[in-house]
């Protein structure tokens, strides 16, 4: 075997199982097996006592003897129950499955050993499912040290590829004495670091004897790992400001002067104006700006953007700002064009429901230059939008926009317009490090003065009384009220009922008042009706989905209220809060959740209540995310998940790849000295697998 022989080819797996491992994993050869990395370790070198045991334990070791058993229940909670005991206490073993297999095997008063997860079922504590076997020198030795767990899916598990059979099959192909495992690494970057050979960390990361090898071996895979999406940005940043020059806007005009002494409604923040400062050096360098700026909800991004756009029209250029969603598109382009109306400007919105004649005047104006600002959605990348010097674009709340769509702003122009990516998600260092390596990025780090934090508190659903009364005196005091649903689209329908059911028990509760709906399956022109009705204050409670997740601006809304708080994530309970908190009143976040939920959902509601600050929830997101955990990584834009680096814990070894790929590039830029061609290899490898982490900008 080598790296490149078909996954198919391992004893044991065939054609069947290969189909499946390539479906579902994308695992072709043996190679790609090797880079499944474990994502943890359960340490099977001591033997615990049975009252050494809780139920918050991960996986344990036991040994002992069963001394009694029994079938007990009916029907579907038909079990059978193994009471077991190292000689001082005891520990129930059931099984839901197999009984019958199971009872047949099993013999009383013979020695065992037995591995699991201890729970708690009542006042006893138990392991479901155990593996046991009897315990004999050969299992003994067979189990010793630190047993991999490897990501499976349902699909890989009914195909008799759960972790257990991938790590069988990852001893088999490294006890091929045939394989040969290259080296990924320039020699004296090894040596530099003192890291791991190759060939020595795969062998470690999945077979480790003990603690310290094993953490050696994952240092070395975390810095290549990290090490090549690093150079793989970096290089193609330094080619990029090669291949283009960046429009120069070499004077600050009448537009900006105006608008800031005869327009500002008010005095700027400060950070606001370091971040203004920051962009005019950027477009009058002659480089093309790329720039990420972040700003916690409700910082005043919006502003910024507009004086960015002034700064293009000063220049004789035009500009463009893009929102992910319809109703921001429209929002941003109301507030811009009246506080543009004094200096006659020409605003238009585009997004997918302009009329058709008046998507064909914009688009001729906008080809011939008579408009200045555009606002609009996705609808402003389609290929019949042509600009005629299109000199700045902004992105707001770029999470929501695919790379590939952000890539097409770059057809626009033969040269490419000055971009400023705005994101009220604060991102951790090493993230932005990793997602926009090679974005400059500014920080609004100061809210405007005089706003409140936003209190927040967590409920259980037994407490909706308690709650109702808090939402009608709020009423009473002339507020509105947002209460937002999940909507996770493989159940849609059933969510749909959620908010619907939510919708009819507020009409319920609360006749004198006006309840509205909105959800994203609603015809535009109903959706924007009710949205009317709560923005002109004629409608006290909404009642929605996240679909006003993003910049809706409500400064009279002090409540909100999240519903199956449990069922979204940190940043998106952060965007949501900050929904409310814009006007001058003290305004309130409830999280309501069911009272069955796990630690974790529990302490992420916990970190809601504690903290309004952007940044600290991004960082403790990070950290409560395991490295295996893919949804959350497509959730903070990863465009694929690390194999094995973590972005929370690993910020050193990130920070010293990114600094040897920086020198090494510097050094040499083309990669054209012989010991730097295995680096080219590599980078093509990465390129194959459709990283190309270059482009996320
Ligand atoms: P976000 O950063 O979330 O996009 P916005 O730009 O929508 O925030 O601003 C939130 C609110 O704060 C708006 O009502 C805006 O008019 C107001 N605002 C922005 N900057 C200032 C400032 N310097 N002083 C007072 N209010 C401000
Ligand atoms: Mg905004």
């Amino acid at each position: 075997m080598n790296l490149s022989t078909s996954i198919e080819y391992v004893p044991g797996i065939g054609p069947k199982k290969a189909a499946v491992l390539i479906g579902e994993m994308s695992v072709r050869t043996v190679g790609d097996l090797l880079s499944c990395y474990p994502y943890k370790y359960v340490d099977r070198s001591r033997f615990y006592m049975i009252s050494e045991c809780t139920d918050t334990m991960s996986y344990i070791q036991l040994r002992g003897k069963i001394v009694r058993m029994e079938k007990r229940g009916e029907g579907r909670s038909l079990r059978l129950v193994a009471v077991f005991t190292d000689g001082r206490s005891f520990i129930d073993l059931v099984w839901f499955k197999g009984l019958r297999f199971v009872e047949e095997k099993l013999r009383l008063n013979t020695m065992y050993i037995v591995f699991g997860k201890p729970s708690r079922f009542g006042d006893r504590l138990n392991i479901a499912h155990p593996e046991i076997e009897p315990l004999n020198e050969a299992n003994i030795e067979k189990n010793s040290g630190l047993q991999p767990f490897y990501n499976t899916t349902e699909k890989m598990k009914n195909n008799f590829l759960a972790s257990n059979a991938i790590r069988k099959f990852v001893c088999t192909i490294l006890s091929d004495r045939d394989l040969f495992i290259p080296e990924t690494l320039p020699e004296d970057i090894v040596r530099q670091f003192a890291l791991m050979p190759k060939a020595e960390a795969v062998r470690c990361v999945h077979c480790p004897v003990n603690g310290e090898q094993l953490s050696a071996a994952r240092r070395r895979l975390k810095f290549e790992e990290l090490f090549y999406i690093q150079l793989s940005i970096i290089r193609q940043t330094k080619l990029r400001e090669q291949k283009y020059k960046g429009f120069v806007f070499p004077v600050i005009g009448d537009y900006f002067n105006r608008f800031y002494r005869e327009c500002l409604p008010f005095e700027l923040t400060g950070a606001q104006k370091r971040v203004l400062r920051e962009i005019r050096a950027d477009v009058g360098s002659g480089r093309q700006m790329n720039r990420l700026l972040q700003g916690d909800v409700g910082s005043g991004k919006t502003i910024v953007a507009l004086m960015c756009c002034l700064m293009a029209i000063d220049n004789g250029f035009q500009a463009a700002i893009m929102a992910p969603t319809e109703i921001l598109a429209t929002q941003h382009y109301q507030s811009i064009a009246e506080m543009v109306r004094p200096l006659g400007i020409d605003v238009r919105l585009l997004t997918g429901s302009t009329k058709k004649r008046d998507r064909e005047e914009t688009a001729s104006a906008l080809e011939e230059g008579r408009l200045q600002i555009i606002i609009g959605t996705h609808a402003l990348i389609e290929d019949t939008v042509k600009f005629h010097n299109l000199g700045m674009v902004i992105i707001d709340e770029q999470h929501r926009f695919g790379v590939a769509q952000r890539a097409r702003l770059w057809t626009k122009n033969v040269v490419p317009p000055h971009i400023l990516v705005m994101t009220a998600t604060p991102i951790p260092r090493t993230l932005a490090m990793t997602i926009y390596g090679d974005l400059d990025v500014s920080v609004i780090d100061e809210l405007p003065p005089g706003r409140k934090p936003i209190a927040t508190y967590h409920y259980f659903d037994n407490s909706r009384a308690s709650l109702n009364r808090f939402i009608q005196s709020q009423i009473e005091q002339g507020r509105q009220v947002y209460v937002v649903y999940p909507l996770i689209q493989e159940s849609e329908k059933l969510d749909l009922k959620n908010l619907e059911t939510g919708y009819a028990a507020m009409r319920e509760v609360f006749p004198q008042y006006v309840t509205v709906m909105v959800h994203g399956k609603m015809k535009p022109a109903d959706k924007d009706a009710a949205m009317a009705r709560f923005v002109f204050g004629e409608a006290q409670i909404m009642v929605a989905t996240t679909v006003i997740e993003v910049g809706v601006n409500v400064p009279n809304a002090t409540v909100m209220v999240i519903e199956s708080a449990e069922r979204f994530g940190l940043s998106q309970l952060h965007q949501l809060r900050g929904r409310v908190g814009r006007g001058g009143e003290q305004s309130y976040c409830i999280l309501m959740s069911s009272y069955k939920i796990a630690d974790d959902t529990r302490r992420r509601l916990q970190i809601m209540t504690e903290t309004n600050d952007g940044f600290q929830i991004a960082e403790a997101d990070l950290n409560l995310r395991g490295p295996g955990d893919i949804e959350g990584t497509v959730q903070s834009g990863l465009p694929f998940a690390l194999r094995i680096a973590n972005l929370a814990t690993d910020g050193r070894i990130l920070q010293a790849a990114r600094t040897v790929a920086k020198d090494l590039l510097d050094d040499d830029p083309e990669l054209s000295k012989p010991e730097h061609e295995i680096l080219v290899r590599q980078l093509e490898l990465l390129k194959r697998d459709k990283i190309n982490w270059g482009v996320i900008s």
